[in-house]
């Protein structure tokens, strides 16, 4: 089976891993703030906060910049539950934002209209969710400009983007957002096994997502609101969580690190030779927009037929070709529905939806097998 996603774990990975094993700290040693300085140099980003998961860091996220009870979260309806659940764990309402036909990347002009009609109703959302699906950056200077406009914070669901740019910006640098959050589960560009970061530019936002992280609780001398208790003292400020990384999975992370840009360059020429395998075809690849470096987590492609998917999806798995669907809509989740979300409410979401497959992409795959992978395609969308 040529499987969709697949981790690269080298020697000197096992080793990193292996280091911390045999040294005194597993968990809150100096692993953990290496791998969060390592994040920050890479991206560019002045702070930055290792979590246990992408999802305790949109968490955190959230938590940070005040959503709450009585507050709105907007996110894309093509992405992972995760990006929409974490408004719901801060105990906010949640809505979503149509996507571009194309990328499926939450659309500029929908995110226009929503807000206007938004206004109009007296219910901005407090945050925006944008995801940058299969790492293509959404168009995130129209989507911050309009954010700026009605005052509304953003945070980047980069889960699937390390690696990757906007323009001559590092998507982590937060040029433009509040956060931007990474995933390191082992499908994704680099590996914690389970994992992920959020950075931040602002250091109130970095020092709360902190405090979230761990309990509330804070030792910093400086932050106590009792400062003679004795040495021994911690104190609880807040609800806080225990999301934190172990040193076992920084360090990992921090090998991991060494080794992403020849990743995202092996992803790119991997996509090229789909690009290339497909041009000319009615079959089209989701491609990253001009202006941006894709850290290319996945390879989608729409079908010219949405009733022909389900039987070419079979016949790719029954190749030996392990394919996927990048996302089945969040609103039309058992879940969601329940909270009244219904069929037709985001209809480029569910025409993309209707219409996508994802092929495998990662360092694993060599370049033919992508050429077997785009014959099999060819020949059963031919058929
Ligand atoms: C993987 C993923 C997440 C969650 O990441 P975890 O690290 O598994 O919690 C969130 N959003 C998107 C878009 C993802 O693909």
């Amino acid at each position: 089976m040529i499987l969709y996603a697949k981790q690269d774990i080298s020697s000197q990975d096992i080793d990193a891993v292996v280091a911390v094993l045999k040294s005194n700290y597993l968990t809150q040693g100096p692993k953990v703030p290496e791998f969060e300085q390592a994040v920050c140099n890479y991206t560019d980003a002045r702070y930055a906060v290792a979590t246990n998961s992408a999802t305790s860091a949109l968490h955190v996220a959230c938590l940070a910049l005040g959503v709450g009870p009585g507050d709105l979260v907007w996110t894309s309806p093509i992405t992972f539950v995760a990006s929409a659940n974490c408004a719901l764990y801060s105990g906010a309402d949640i809505d979503f934002v149509d996507v571009e036909p194309s990328s499926g990347n939450m659309s500029p002009a929908a995110l226009a209209a929503k807000f206007a009609q938004a206004e109009k109703k007296g219910r901005l959302p407090k945050v925006i969710i944008p995801v940058h699906l299969a790492g293509h950056s959404c168009d995130m200077q129209s989507i911050s400009s309009l954010a700026a406009k009605y005052g509304v914070r953003v945070i980047e669901d980069a889960s699937h983007g390390i690696g990757g740019s906007h323009g001559e910006h590092k998507i982590g640098a937060c040029r433009y957002s509040d956060i931007t959050i990474f995933s390191f589960h082992p499908v994704k560009i680099i590996t914690t096994a389970e994992g992920g970061i959020a950075t931040t530019n602002d250091a109130q936002l970095a020092e709360k997502m902190a405090l979230y992280r761990s309990h509330g609780i804070t030792k910093e001398p400086q932050k106590l609101h009792r400062v003679d208790e004795g040495p021994w003292y911690y104190e609880q400020q807040t609800l806080g969580f225990n999301y934190r990384m172990t040193e076992l999975q920084a360090a990992l992370g921090v090998s991991q690190l060494l080794r992403l840009d020849m990743f995202v360059e092996e992803r790119n020429r991997l996509a090229q030779c789909y690009r290339d395998g497909f041009s000319g075809s009615n079959i089209k690849t989701v491609d990253p927009l001009q202006a941006s470096l894709s850290a290319y987590h996945l390879q989608i492609v729409r079908l010219p037929n949405p009733e022909e998917r389900r039987v070419i999806f079979e016949k790719m798995q029954a190749d030996g070709i392990q394919v996927h669907v990048h996302y089945f809509p969040v609103h039309l989740q058992p879940y969601y529905m329940s909270l009244g979300f219904k069929p037709g409410d985001f209809p480029e979401a569910e025409a993309f939806y209707n219409r996508i497959m994802t092929l495998p992409l990662h360092p694993g795959v060599t370049q033919s097998q992508v050429k077997f992978i785009v014959d099999k395609l060819l020949a059963h969308v031919a058929a």
